[in-house]
């Protein structure tokens, strides 16, 4: 039975010196150093990741960068690779944070090499995923989560998938002060892990997803205590040791005491055991259509899928088939399908069948 340990990672941005980094995780290793159940990671500027992983080596804190570049080597001014993230100590990488992707243009073509690059490094990827208010009050969360999702993952195998970390972050939320609310975050969150499962059903029970967005000290309980959220991506709250460490206790807590997330229920976990993916994995929304699934790799047939999946939950009936075809008509094969007995001619064909998780 997998188990779901949760995580709680600072992202300090564009914040913290060396001498504000040392001075950070001086007051803050001594505060968790009893804390169990949680794997905390702090994510500070490039500069002061020497300082972090040298403070954090006898600790149980690990170390993210902020964005890295796909290429081990090469002309790239300005850039890191994973590489030389490795040999500063470093254990993961924050990618596809929605700043990065608003201002320095980072795209999800750019991420679908950064993520398994990182993977292939020996570094987690903190994979930042979410809509902007306009695709939410559009109705298109799901379709931009869809989207970023398969696009961002798709050349990672799928042995791989439950190695990755993903951060559901809703960008209205993010430095905002307004978070979704637990509701809102354990939803999102279900439906990025039934993406997940409909590629790799032991990955969807496995693979940890966090929510970002204004958590602090106040909402952290509220927002963790549903049982498909695996803690937390934190910003302006992970700047100050006491209410970081604060949100961390109540993903400690959230680990240790499970509670029951709106129709999700809880899978059983109890005491000061992490929680567990159910040891049978709930059956598909709806029934598995191999052939005939519009083919996610256009943009514009998975916000067809969007709508067909919303059709399909609420009449429970499979689409009647039809070709897989871009929007010009022409079918795409650009990888085959990896999904052992799939015959779908759509490219994407193993993204096909997102399935019910907690
Ligand atoms: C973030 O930047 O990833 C984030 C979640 O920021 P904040 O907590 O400040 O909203």
């Amino acid at each position: 039975m997998p188990a779901r340990t949760p995580i709680v990672a600072a992202n300090w941005k564009m914040h913290k010196t060396v001498a504000e980094t040392e001075a950070f995780l001086d007051r803050f290793l001594g505060g968790i150093e009893q804390l169990e159940g949680v794997e905390l990671f702090v994510c500070p500027p490039f500069p002061s990741l020497p300082a972090a992983t040298e403070r954090c080596r006898r600790s149980r804190v690990m170390v993210a960068a902020q964005n890295m570049h796909a290429e081990p080597h090469g002309a790239f001014t300005g850039e890191v690779s994973a590489p030389m993230l490795l040999e500063l100590g470093v254990d993961g990488v924050i990618l596809g944070h929605s700043e990065r992707r608003a201002m320095f243009a980072e795209t999800d073509e750019a991420l679908a090499s950064k993520v398994p690059a990182a993977l292939g490094a020996g570094l987690t990827p903190i994979l930042c995923v979410g809509e902007t208010e306009a695709e939410r009050d559009a109705d298109r969360t799901e379709a931009v989560l869809g989207s970023q999702v398969e696009a961002d993952l798709a050349e990672v195998d799928d042995d791989r998938l439950a190695d990755v970390v993903i951060a559901y972050e809703p960008v209205w939320a993010i430095g905002t002060g307004r978070n979704a609310t637990p509701e809102q975050a354990a939803e999102a969150v279900a439906f990025i892990r039934s993406l997940v499962a409909g590629r790799d059903q032991h990955a969807g029970g496995s693979i940890r997803i966090l929510y970002g967005g204004s958590v602090k000290p106040g909402n952290a309980a509220e927002l963790l205590a549903a049982e498909t959220i695996d803690g937390a991506l934190v910003g302006g709250a992970s700047l100050r040791p006491g209410d970081f460490e604060e949100i961390a206790l109540a993903a400690a807590d959230s680990s240790a005491s499970p509670a029951e997330s709106s129709g999700s229920g809880a899978d059983g976990a109890a005491g000061s055991q992490p929680r567990t993916a159910p040891s049978s994995l709930a059956p598909p929304i709806f029934p598995k259509v191999q052939t005939g699934f519009p083919c996610p790799r256009s943009r514009w047939s998975f916000s067809m899928a969007g709508a067909w999946l919303r059709m399909a939950r609420a009449t429970r009936s499979p689409r009647r088939p039809r070709p897989c075809s871009t929007s010009s008509g022409r079918a795409t094969r650009t990888r085959p399908c990896r999904r052992a007995g799939a015959t779908s001619a759509c490219p994407m064909g193993r993204w096909a069948t997102p399935r019910s998780v907690t």
